[in-house]
């Protein structure tokens, strides 16, 4: 049997795209880093006191008055005006939520790595991960992990514990409804950083959660670690993850607006946010189990975060039908044999193949484009 390896199977056209994106990349990440350096940078301001009023403190820290007494665990309407020792801050309290605000002041370079990630993902998806030319019999070589691993790995460590916490997909949709409380100060860069992850999400099928976003990374990386193989992966089925995390994107809407529980601006995903993890502070033993626990679970299902509970995996799956590349499966050479059922690791190859109006997520993994026997199936 001859042994083939994906490398030296790529046609000469192969090896210019790889080389070209390759470029691309070192280009797009060197403007990103000559952009950091000329942005003018967030000072960071020690000398707070309880002295000072709600008015004085939040435009130094670019929030509104509203976002400011929400961080405080005051009522949105309370007086801006007076020393925020009058009401009732202690010096210990003001200090946790300016070093929480501090927290979110993420680096612009990131954007720019995430273009970069996806760039490469789309790449090899489209144009890399199977030779020209190559036969149903070297199927295996066609669409390799290790490179897949590689951009995870880089995920987690460049766009997570280098760059921090913000700016992620999660915290880009969250503010944007954050805003519409008057939390924030300026709801058009908020949008537009939701519009920036929406058209990434856009360019490929969830492409950014895929390839891009950290903690969708890390999970992914621990349902891959080899040394676990030995334990039985299950899917947790679509329906059911899915009315989780709708439902919880509805009640995170009922408690922000205050229909219910009476405090508007309550943002219920605030203590779930995983990505905390990236700045090695996570604020509050909730966040710290949220973290655990989908590590953990992701040793058995794929991406529970993602699936059970991410504001963005819910928004990013509305939108990922109208994604420009996206798995497409020929019906005409499907013989519903069930192998990239079996492959994938959601319920998304299954609703593909049973052409399902409003499929699973599907994270462009790339684990069913081998597998498919009669080549049916197309990113
Ligand atoms: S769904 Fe997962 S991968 Fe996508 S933004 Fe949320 S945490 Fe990241
Ligand atoms: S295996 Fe499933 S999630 Fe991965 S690319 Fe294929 S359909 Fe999408």
């Amino acid at each position: 049997m001859q042994n083939y390896s994906w490398f030296s199977q790529l046609s000469s056209k192969q090896r210019i795209w790889l080389f070209s994106t390759i470029i691309a990349m070192c280009i797009i990440v060197t403007v990103g880093l000559l952009m950091d350096s000329l942005a003018v940078k967030p000072k960071r301001i020690q000398n707070f006191n309880i002295n000072m009023s709600i008015k004085d403190t939040a435009p130094l820290l670019g929030v509104t008055g509203k976002g400011f007494a929400r961080e405080l665990d005051l009522p949105l309407d309370v007086p801006k005006r007076k020393p925020l020792r009058a009401l009732g801050i202690s010096t210990e309290e003001l200090e946790h939520a300016v070093e929480h605000i501090l927290s979110h002041r993420g680096s612009m370079l990131k954007y720019y790595v995430f273009v970069v990630l996806v760039l490469g993902g789309l790449v090899f998806l489209v144009r890399l991960g199977r030779p020209d030319m190559s036969s149903l019999e070297q199927r295996s070589i066609w669409y390799p992990r290790t490179p897949y691993i590689l951009f995870l790995i880089i995920s987690v460590i460049v766009a997570g514990f280098l760059l921090g916490k913000s700016p992620n997909p999660m915290e880009g949709t969250v503010k944007v409804f954050k805003c519409m409380v008057g939390l924030y100060p300026d709801p058009a860069a908020k949008a537009a950083a939701f519009l920036f992850f929406i058209a990434l999400a856009l360019v490929g099928s969830k492409i950014i959660c895929g390839w891009a976003c950290p903690f969708g990374a890390l999970q992914e990386l621990f349902y891959t670690i080899p040394i676990l193989k030995k334990i039985k992966k299950r899917k947790v089925p679509f329906i059911l993850t899915n009315a989780i995390r709708s439902l919880l994107f509805l009640t995170m809407l009922l408690f922000l607006f205050g229909i219910i529980g009476g405090r508007r601006g309550f943002v219920i995903y605030h203590n779930l946010n995983p990505f905390n993890l990236f700045n090695l502070d996570f604020e509050s033993v909730v966040i710290f189990m949220t973290v655990l626990v989908a590590l953990m679970a992701s040793f058995v299902t794929y991406r529970p975060f993602c699936q059970l509970i991410c504001p963005f995996g819910f928004i990013s799956w509305i939108v990922e039908r109208f994604a420009v590349f996206r798995v497409r499966i020929d019906k005409e050479k499907c013989t519903k044999c069930g192998a990239c059922i079996k492959a994938c690791p959601t319920d998304a190859a299954k609703d593909l193949v049973n052409r399902k109006k409003l499929p699973a997520d599907c994270f462009s993994c790339a684990r069913c484009l081998n597998s498919c026997p009669v080549d049916a199936i197309k990113y």
